[in-house]
């Protein structure tokens, strides 16, 4: 096992590989906030990717409900189980030391799912979900975890549920690569994309066993292992809506609710992301830290990034996504004016947006949030493309249009 730097967990871990070639890596912050779990997202991959025989049950992209649905089902408690198996008590956090470069979160004091590996046999903590599991991609839908009693207010719900939209991370130490024994996964240096070579999978299954996620699939009818190609010839800017610059995945584009944001982040050679100030997903992620990675103690460092559900008990939330929960929540619910604005930016554009900037606007009024006396401006957010050519523009007001009296011809 190699020594590498996980930002994530404030701390170096055990990785069967040294750090990875990627320059650039694929990353998104998904607003769990907005989500209605309609599904287009999953639908816009299905029949993209996945519409073939033998993939009937393939759902790179999904969206369950929380906390009872998971696809496969109960993906996350086993791994948690398995992790607390293994290192009992000891799966914490020490948020007492915190650099906000390079250990946002505090440190993570537990076990990743590569440290609880033997390192000979097993590269990686994992298990092959049952036939069953993978049967019914939204079991529990809509499910709370109890009536509330007297209706439900801020800051949390008793009773609750929220929507978790899910698709590979294309992690920085991806657990699908560090088990493969063929050798057949592999991470792209030009955007960190993580693909399985289909020449070399003899479908063992080992990236099946050892995603903490749960996103490479078997195929019957292959008998190879597929997973989320990051919608990579929209990346490379190949689809000719964009003349060739890079264009978000479909399920990015495709999002009803406005709750997807994706982008391409410089990283160095440890991994960490570069500073670069005015890119949106760094701004989301390091400045204004509203989005947190999903179960970070896995230890994948995984690239999707959310903005927790604000009306859920903490510490679900925590165990979920870490110690940075209470100040994300913060940040969200009580937007600093440039916060407000870049989320604008959600679903403005299917040409990847690589810069920002905001031109201030007038007040628009005042309002209450939390006992908290705020004012509201109508600020407009400007997305530039790779060229720093202008590719969107939208303001925190949105315009109210008039339709004509004769609204067609028909
Ligand atoms: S989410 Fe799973 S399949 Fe995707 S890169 Fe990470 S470990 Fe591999
Ligand atoms: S398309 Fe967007 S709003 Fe609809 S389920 Fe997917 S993530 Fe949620």
């Amino acid at each position: 096992m190699a020594k590498v730097y996980n930002w994530q967990l404030g701390r170096e871990m055990d990785y069967r590989f040294e750090n990875g070639p990627a320059k650039r890596q694929f990353a998104a912050v998904f607003n769990i906030n907005r989500c209605i779990a309609c599904q287009t997202c999953s639908m816009a991959c299905k029949s993209t990717w996945t519409f073939s025989p033998g993939q009937e049950l393939m759902w790179w992209n999904n969206v369950e409900t929380k906390p009872y649905g998971g696809y496969p089902a109960h993906w996350d408690i086993n791994i948690l189980e398995l992790q607390e198996k293994a290192n009992p008590g000891g799966q914490v956090w020490n948020t007492g030391r915190s650099d906000p470069v390079h250990a946002p979160y505090g440190t993570f004091e537990g076990k990743t799912i590569f440290e609880t590996a033997d390192g000979v046999n097993n590269m990686v903590t994992g298990y092959l979900p049952a036939e069953e599991d993978w049967k019914v991609p939204n079991l529990h839908e809509d499910t709370a975890t109890a009536a509330p009693a007297k209706g439900v207010s801020l800051p949390q719900h008793d009773g609750w549920f929220f929507y978790l939209q899910r698709i590979c991370n294309h992690c920085s130490y991806p657990a699908c690569l560090a088990a493969c024994p063929r050798n057949a996964i592999y991470k792209r240096e030009e955007d960190g994309i993580v693909l399985i070579d289909q020449e070399r999978c003899r479908g063992y299954r080992k990236c099946v066993e050892a995603c903490p996620y749960k996103k490479p699939m078997y195929r019957p009818s292959t008998r190879t292992s597929e997973k989320c190609i990051g919608c990579y010839p929209r990346i490379e800017g190949t689809d000719p809506l964009t003349e060739g610059l890079p264009m978000e995945t479909r399920c990015m584009a495709a999002c009803v609710g406005k709750i997807r944001l994706q982008g391409l982040v410089q990283v160095d050679d440890r991994g960490e992301w570069l500073e670069d100030r005015q890119h949106p997903l760094y701004y989301l992620v390091h400045v204004a830290r509203v989005a947190l990675p999903l179960y970070p103690q896995f230890g994948t460092q995984p690239n999707v990034y959310y903005i927790p559900p604000r009306w859920v008990p903490r510490p679900y939330l925590r165990q979920m996504f870490g110690p940075g929960v209470d100040d994300a929540i913060e940040a969200y619910v009580n937007p600093s004016r440039e916060t407000l604005a870049v989320l604008q930016l959600f679903r403005a554009s299917q040409r990847i947006v690589f810069s920002y900037k905001i031109e201030e606007g007038p007040k628009l009024g005042e309002i209450t949030v939390a006992g908290k006396v705020r004012e509201l401006f109508n600020d407009t957010v400007i997305g530039f493309d790779s060229e720093g050519r202008e590719i969107v523009r939208v303001s925190v007001q949105e315009p109210a249009i008039e339709r004509p009296g004769q609204l067609n011809s028909i």
